[in-house]
C-alpha cells in the first residue's frame, strides 16, 4: 500500500470513530482502481470494510495497536507507520502508553526497529504534556465524561476539578473529576427537611471525611450517604485521580455551606497507598 492510500484511509477511518460504522473506503478505488482494480477493492470492502469495521469484536484502539505492531515488527518505518501511529493517537493510545508499547516490542523486534519507530512516535505525540495525558487516560477508565474544568467553585477546591452535568430532570447528577491530590473545601449542605448529597465512586481512588471522623476510602461503587447539616469534604487520593457522581438529594430550604480548605497538614494525614 503506498503513503497516499493510507492518508485517505485515515481521514475516513477516524471519522468514523465515535459513530461505529461500517468504514466506507474509497481510497484504493481512488488510486488504484485503474491499475490493480482487485487490490483496490480488496483494501476497500475487506481489509477496511469488514476487517476494520468489526468494532464489535475488536474497538479501534485495539486494531491500532496490532497493526503499529506488526508493521513495526517488520521493520516498516516509513510514512505508512507515520498515518497509523496518528491513527493509533486519535484511537486513544496516549504518549505514555506508545512509550511503554515500543519499549515492549523492542525486546521482541528488535532494538533497532524500536528506535526508528520511537523516532516518528516521539513528533506524533509532540504536543501532548504529560498531564494532559494523565487526563486522557483517566478519560478512558471512565463511562462518564470528564466535563468543563470546574471554574465556578474554583474557590472552594484546592486543585483543579473538573464537572459534567450528567442529569437535569428528576434527580440532578454531576460528574465531578479530581486530579490527584485536590479535594473541596469543607462544606455543609444545609436543609430544613430532607437535603443532603449522595456520593458515587466512578473511577480511581478517592477520600470523603465527615469532621470528628476518620477518613473512608472511596473505590469505583462505593456508595456515600451525607445527610444534610454534616460536615465534611471529599476529593482524590494525593497519587490518583478520581471521579464521582454528585446527586443532590432534595429537601426543603436547600443551599450549601463553603468552609476553610482542607489543610496540607490535614490532607497528608491521610493513609498513603
Ligand atoms: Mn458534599
Amino acid at each position: 500500500m503506498n503513503k497516499f492510500i493510507l492518508f485517505s484511509v485515515f481521514s475516513i477511518l477516524t471519522f468514523n470513530v465515535m459513530a461505529q460504522k461500517k468504514i466506507v473506503q474509497t481510497a484504493g478505488r481512488d488510486q488504484l482502481g485503474e491499475f490493480a482494480p482487485k487490490f483496490a477493492e480488496l483494501n476497500d470492502d475487506v481489509l477496511f470494510g469488514e476487517v476494520w469495521s468489526r468494532t464489535d469484536q475488536l474497538g479501534l484502539r485495539d486494531r491500532s495497536l496490532v497493526t503499529i505492531t506488526s508493521l513495526i515488527s517488520q521493520g516498516i518505518t516509513d510514512h505508512s507507520l507515520v498515518f497509523h501511529l496518528q491513527s493509533a493517537k486519535k484511537n486513544g493510545i496516549t504518549r505514555t502508553e506508545i512509550a511503554e508499547i515500543i519499549t515492549h516490542i523492542g525486546f521482541y523486534a528488535g532494538w533497532p526497529k524500536a528506535w526508528a519507530a520511537f523516532n516518528l512516535a516521539k513528533n506524533v505525540w509532540a504536543e501532548d504534556t504529560a498531564g494532559e495525558d494523565a487526563k486522557a487516560a483517566f478519560q478512558r477508565e471512565m463511562i462518564f465524561p470528564i466535563g468543563e474544568p470546574n471554574t465556578a467553585y474554583a474557590r472552594y477546591f484546592t486543585g483543579n476539578s473538573y464537572l459534567a452535568p450528567i442529569s437535569r430532570d428528576q434527580v440532578n447528577i454531576s460528574n465531578v473529576t479530581f486530579e490527584p491530590g485536590c479535594r473541596n473545601n469543607w462544606h455543609i449542605h444545609k436543609a430544613s427537611k430532607g437535603g443532603g448529597q449522595m456520593l458515587i465512586g466512578v473511577a480511581g481512588r478517592g477520600w470523603y471525611q465527615e469532621e470528628g471522623k476518620p477518613a473512608v476510602e472511596i473505590l469505583p461503587g462505593t456508595v456515600i450517604h451525607i445527610p444534610a447539616g454534616v460536615k465534611h469534604w471529599h476529593g482524590a487520593a494525593a497519587d490518583s485521580w478520581f471521579a464521582h457522581l454528585a446527586f443532590e438529594v432534595a429537601g426543603e430550604n436547600t443551599s450549601n455551606v463553603w468552609l476553610e480548605p482542607v489543610t496540607d497538614e490535614e490532607y497528608d494525614k491521610l493513609p498513603k497507598d
